[in-house]
């Protein structure tokens, strides 16, 4: 694609970046096809394509952000299916970071909806005030279907609809300290804690650490680690994202200089993704830079670290028939396709994909509470593609996703490390029936 940027423009780097990317579109429109929001609105404008047009002409123009462009940028999911559709490589992330931060700097939101996304950058990172906010959601249940009626304050609807009758409680095993290997020492990791995944699912974390130290790995706490960023990342706070970033680049590097490190696991894919790209986000800042692409080289899902090391045969035989459902962050965020499958089928469980398994759930971070109703019809078609595998349990490594998908499907949706967990001698994922984890077809 043609760009038209002068040399003034092209001096500041995040311009000069957009543009390398705009340059690689060959206006193909291949990414339509595996656009969610071009698949459910057929409108051009909701597909990469489109968006690419936008942003590229908002840049070169270097004008504030308007209501057309905030309408199809909010509506994008950043599930990257564009990324691993393009035949050019255009690095869509970068670019619609890029357009989101100048939305945020540029565009004056409607009272509402500024109020909404600053709570949700407010609480959403930050375990205490999250479970806090959980808390007072049972209060509002009541009133979730006179919020659904007021179209601005439908994600309030959303968030309490989304909001679990009961909250776990936190786990001490997420408190900063080491975890031992129990066997031989075979290696010694950092396990992210983060964030909301932590309030709504601490088991996750805590099935991970005893998993790994099971198998003689050594997992650190680290002090000092958070929320990874992607949280408000994705709604263009890119001050809070890069605190965010360089405090957990601070924590994991101290624990590198104390004892060295083999990998950063992480149990939610999302975070991954974001983690993943440290490296860039930080590549601008002296004294982040090295460190932050350290980190992103370190950072491993948890099924892509468990499928480098040497399993020994499960201690169960399981034979359940159990759905895959692969998160965006996953497959086309970090491109871990093969790993969680081939984990799940050595353990003894049928591995079945779901139809269009390359569209999003509607999850995708804060979607399902700022676009409400695009996000509950991708969520009905996942769940009915899912239902169409015949499987007794739904398996994921997205904590988003384990919530939206649960919210709608008749059967139990775990973590992919609890199955495994579960077949490799630990004990029966919460919520989910030995029969259901025995239960051939
Ligand atoms: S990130 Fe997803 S929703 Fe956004 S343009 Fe790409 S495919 Fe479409
Ligand atoms: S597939 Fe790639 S090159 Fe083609 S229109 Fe989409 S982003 Fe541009």
């Amino acid at each position: 694609m043609q760009t038209n940027f002068s040399p003034a423009q092209l001096a500041n780097p995040h311009v000069a970046e957009s543009e390398k990317i705009l340059r690689k579109c060959v206006h193909c429109g291949f990414c339509t096809a595996t656009c969610p929001t071009y698949v459910t609105l057929g409108n051009e404008l909701d597909s990469p394509r489109g968006r690419i047009y936008l942003i590229k002409d908002m840049l070169e123009n270097g004008r504030p952000a308007d209501k057309e462009i905030v309408t199809h940028i909010d509506r994008c999911l950043s599930c990257l299916a564009c990324m691993t559709t393009c035949p050019s490589g255009v690095n869509y992330m970068h670019l619609v970071d890029h357009a989101r931060a100048h939305i945020q700097q540029t565009y004056k939101r409607p009272l509402l909806d500024r109020l909404t996304r600053a709570m949700l950058a407010f609480v959403l990172p930050y375990p205490r005030r999250f479970r806090a906010a959980l808390k007072l959601a049972k209060l509002g249940k009541p009133f979730i279907g006179l919020f659904e009626k007021i179209p601005a304050l439908k994600p309030l609807g959303a968030m309490l609809k989304l909001a679990p009758a009961s909250i776990p409680a936190a786990s001490p095993m997420a408190l900063p300290g080491i975890h031992a290997g129990q066997l031989a020492k075979r290696g010694r990791v950092a396990i992210l804690t983060g964030c909301a995944q932590s309030v709504l699912d601490p088991g996750i974390n805590d099935t991970a650490i005893s998993l790994l130290t099971r198998l003689g790995v050594e997992v650190v706490v680290p002090p000092g680690e958070g929320c990874c960023g992607a949280l408000v990342h994705h709604m263009g706070r890119e001050e809070a994202a890069l605190a965010s970033a360089r405090q957990n680049v601070d924590a994991w590097t101290r624990a590198i200089d104390k004892g060295g490190l083999d990998a950063i696991i992480i149990t939610a894919s999302g975070c991954g993704t974001t983690i993943k790209d440290y490296g860039f986000m930080l590549r601008l800042d002296p004294a982040y830079a090295d460190k932050a692409a350290r980190v992103s080289a370190l950072a491993k899902d948890i099924t892509e670290y468990l499928s480098a090391i040497d399993l020994p045969e499960p201690v169960r035989k399981p034979g359940a028939v159990v759905a895959y459902h692969s998160a965006c962050s996953m497959q086309h965020g970090q491109k871990i396709t093969r790993q969680p499958k081939e984990l799940l089928a050595r353990a003894g469980f049928i591995v079945r994909e779901p139809r269009e398994g390359h569209l999003c759930c509607g999850s995708a971070g804060t979607y399902n509470i700022l676009q409400p109703e695009i996000s509950a019809r991708l969520r009905d078609r996942k769940v009915k593609n899912i239902e169409a595998t015949g499987a007794a349990i739904v398996a994921t490594g997205n904590i988003g996703c384990i919530t939206q998908i649960a919210s709608a499907a008749r059967m139990p949706v775990v973590h992919t490390v609890k199955l495994l967990d579960w077949a490799y001698g630990g004990p029966r994922p919460e919520g989910v029936s030995e029969e259901r984890l025995v239960a051939a077809e």
